[in-house]
């Protein structure tokens, strides 16, 4: 694991955080989090020092899935304040993408469960609360 990138701002530090929207015949690829913060969420994790946002989504989407992103495009970049990761820092600069992968997907230590699940499916599940706003701003949810 390598050193979360950082920065400083009025509100406190802020980490740079990756997020990976899979999709597969109108399911997307959501996996249960085992760490703080819980709930169901898609494929995320910290931009490390030297990296930049795209190395870290495709470093995460392998690590955490196992499924090797073909290509991907942004499509969400947001600062969300509140949800502490487990490093102790409060608020994160999202970076969203849209990935293409290939691959079978098969989950880490790093959740509960994954799988595949369509709009109405995501309106039941306990969301993280970042991926609320991230799936809404979307119009996935
Ligand atoms: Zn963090």
């Amino acid at each position: 694991m390598g050193i979360s990138k950082i920065a400083y701002s009025p509100n406190g530090l802020v980490h740079f955080s990756v997020g990976a929207i899979i999709q597969k015949e109108g399911k997307y690829l959501l996996l249960d989090r085992a760490n703080v913060p819980e709930g169901f969420a898609g494929v995320a994790g910290h931009v490390e020092v030297g990296e930049s946002a795209e190395q870290a989504i495709i470093r995460e989407v392998k690590e955490e899935v196992g499924l090797d992103v073909r290509g991907c495009k942004p499509v969400f970049e947001e600062t969300l304040y509140g949800s502490w990761c487990k490093r102790g820092i409060q608020n994160h600069h999202w970076q969203v993408f849209e990935c293409e992968v290939k691959g079978q997907e098969k989950k880490n230590k790093e959740s509960k469960s994954i799988g595949w699940y369509s709009p109405s499916e995501i309106n039941k599940l306990n969301l993280e609360p970042s991926w609320v706003i991230i799936l809404k701003k979307l119009e996935i949810i």
